[in-house]
C-alpha cells in the first residue's frame, strides 16, 4: 500500500522511480483531469493504492485502491443502530448532547465525527423540530466542507463526471441535467431546504448549486454494510472516476466508510484505465441497464456485454423440452407457490425473470422461517447469480451464506452441504472484501465454528 500524498512530491518534480502504481494513477488522472494540481491537494491523505512491479500480473482479490470519502452520511433510517461516524453497529450508541439527532459509539468516534458535524450540528439545533433529509445533510455537508478548503470552483473544475473528458460533453451533460425533470425538481426542492437550513452560512450561486448537485447525483456511492444494504452514501473522490461496465472486473466494498476498490479478474498490469466497477444492479437485461444508466448518469453503455446479446436470451426463457437449451418465451409470471412448481418445467433455471421471482420467494420464505422452501428456492439462484453478476460477486456470497446457515437449522447431523456453501462464499468475500477486511474477520470468519 501507498500513501498518495506521494503525489504531491511527483507533481513537484521528484519523481520515485519504485511508485510506479502512483505514476500510471497520476498519468491517468492527468488524462482525465486539467487541474492535477489541485486535484492532488484534495487527493492527499484520503486514500492509498497498491504498488505494483511493472511486470507482475495483478492477482484477483488485490486491494488497488482504498479511500476515505471526501463527505458521507449515515442513512438517517439506522441512526438507531449505527454510529454517525464510523458507522458500525453498536447497541450502546450515545447521542451527541448538542443536537441530539446523531449518535456515536463513544468519545473517539464523537471526535473524530466533530470536523465535520461541528458545522452541522448547531444549524440541526436551529430548525428543530424538522431535520434535514439525507441528501440535504449530504450537499450541506459537501458546502460546508468546500467553505472551508474554499472550494467551489476547485470542485466544478476537478469533480468531473465519469466518461467526461472534454468541454463539448460536459456542455451536453449540463444540458441533460436541466432537461431532467424530475431531477431540477428535486433539486428546486433540495435549493428551498437548504436556503432555510443553512440560513446563516454563505451558498454557492445557484449554477454552482447545480453543479455541486449534479456531481453529487453522479459521484456518489452507497456505502454497503457486509449483507450489501446500503447504511449511507459517500463521495470518494478518487474512486469516483472509475468508469462502468456490465462486465466489470473489479468491485466497490466498504469498510465502515473506507472504500475499497478490489480486484475480481486479474490484470496483466496495472492499467486504470481499464478498471471497471458496476454502477447498478445487474442481475437485469440490456435494455432495462441501458435505461437506467441513461436516466441516471447520462451516458450509453457499449460495454462488451450491452454490446452482444449473450446473457439477454436469459432474459425471458422457457426451456427447450428436447435439448434444455433457454428458448425465448414472452409470458407473465405469477408468485405464488404452486405457480413457482408449475414453471418449473417450462423456464429454464437462468431466466431471468424467473429468477427474480425465486429470489423473491427465497426471501420471503426466509421471512416466514420456511426453511425448506427457502432452500429450495434458493439452491438455483446461485448459478442464477453468477450468470447475472459474474463469477465473483459480494451478493453471490451472502446468497450462499444464508444457504449454509439454513443448512445448518435444517440438517441434524450432514454438515458437508453446509460447509461447501461456507467455503464457496469465504472464497469469494476473500476476493470481493479481502481477507483483512473487518467484515471477513468479524462476521464470516466465526462462522466456521457453527459447523459441527
Ligand atoms: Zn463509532
Ligand atoms: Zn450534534
Ligand atoms: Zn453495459
Ligand atoms: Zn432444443
Amino acid at each position: 500500500m501507498l500513501d498518495l500524498g506521494a503525489l504531491d512530491k511527483i507533481s513537484g518534480g521528484a519523481m520515485p522511480s519504485k511508485d510506479l502504481a502512483t505514476q500510471q494513477f497520476l498519468r491517468y488522472l492527468h488524462f482525465r483531469f486539467s487541474f492535477i494540481e489541485d486535484l492532488t491537494k484534495l487527493l492527499r491523505g484520503s486514500l492509498k493504492m497498491r504498488n505494483t512491479g511493472k511486470h507482475e500480473p495483478i492477482p484477483k482479490g488485490t486491494t488497488i485502491l482504498e479511500s476515505v470519502p471526501f463527505v458521507y452520511c449515515l442513512k438517517s433510517s439506522f441512526r438507531r443502530e449505527l454510529c454517525d461516524f464510523c458507522l458500525k453497529a453498536n447497541s450502546n450508541l450515545r447521542k451527541c448532547l448538542g443536537c441530539m439527532v446523531v449518535s456515536y459509539c463513544g468519545r473517539v468516534c464523537q471526535r473524530e465525527g466533530w470536523k465535520d458535524h461541528k458545522g452541522e450540528c448547531k444549524n440541526f439545533v436551529r430548525v428543530k423540530p424538522n431535520v434535514p433529509t439525507d441528501s440535504v445533510r449530504l450537499i450541506a455537508r459537501l458546502i460546508l466542507k468546500l467553505q472551508v478548503i474554499n472550494g467551489y470552483i476547485l470542485l466544478l473544475s476537478n469533480f468531473q463526471q465519469k466518461s467526461l473528458n472534454n468541454y463539448r460533453e460536459e456542455v451536453i451533460y449540463r444540458k441533460e441535467i436541466k432537461e431532467d425533470t424530475k431531477r431540477m425538481e428535486y433539486f428546486m426542492t433540495i435549493c428551498g431546504v437548504l436556503n432555510e437550513y443553512l440560513s446563516n452560512e454563505i451558498l454557492p450561486n445557484s449554477v454552482e448549486l447545480l453543479g455541486i448537485y449534479g456531481r453529487m447525483c453522479i459521484n456518489s456511492f452507497n456505502i454497503l454494510n457486509g449483507e450489501m444494504q446500503a447504511i449511507g452514501t459517500g463521495i470518494y473522490l478518487a474512486p469516483s472516476i472509475l468508469d462502468h461496465s456490465c462486465s466489470p472486473n473489479a468491485v466497490a466494498t466498504f469498510d465502515g466508510f473506507k472504500l475499497r476498490i478490489q480486484l475480481t479478474q486479474e490484470l496483466p498490469k496495472l492499467e486504470w484505465d481499464s478498471i471497471r466497477i458496476s454502477y447498478i444492479d445487474l442481475m437485469n437485461s440490456k435494455s432495462h441497464r441501458k435505461k437506467e444508466l441513461k436516466d441516471r448518469y447520462y451516458f450509453d453503455c457499449d460495454c462488451p456485454r450491452c454490446k452482444n446479446d449473450d446473457i439477454d436470451c436469459y432474459h425471458y426463457a422457457a426451456k427447450c423440452p428436447t435439448c434444455q437449451k433457454p428458448v425465448i418465451a414472452k409470458v407473465d409470471l405469477d408468485v405464488c407457490k404452486l405457480c413457482i412448481a408449475k414453471q418449473e418445467n417450462l423456464f429454464h433455471d437462468l431466466c431471468l425473470v424467473r429468477s427474480k421471482i425465486m429470489d423473491a420467494a427465497f426471501d420471503s420464505a426466509i421471512q416466514l422461517q420456511l426453511w425448506e422452501a427457502a432452500i429450495q428456492y434458493g439452491i438455483p439462484l446461485i448459478q442464477a447469480y453468477k450468470l447475472w453478476y459474474g463469477e465473483e460477486h459480494p451478493l453471490t456470497a451472502i446468497l450462499l451464506l444464508k444457504l449454509f446457515k439454513i443448512t445448518l437449522l435444517i440438517s441434524t447431523t450432514n454438515d458437508s452441504v453446509a460447509q461447501k456453501y461456507y467455503e464457496e462464499a469465504a472464497k469469494i468475500l476473500e476476493i470481493t472484501h479481502g481477507r483483512d477486511s473487518s467484515f471477513y474477520r468479524q462476521e464470516v470468519k466465526p462462522l466456521i465454528r457453527q459447523l459441527r
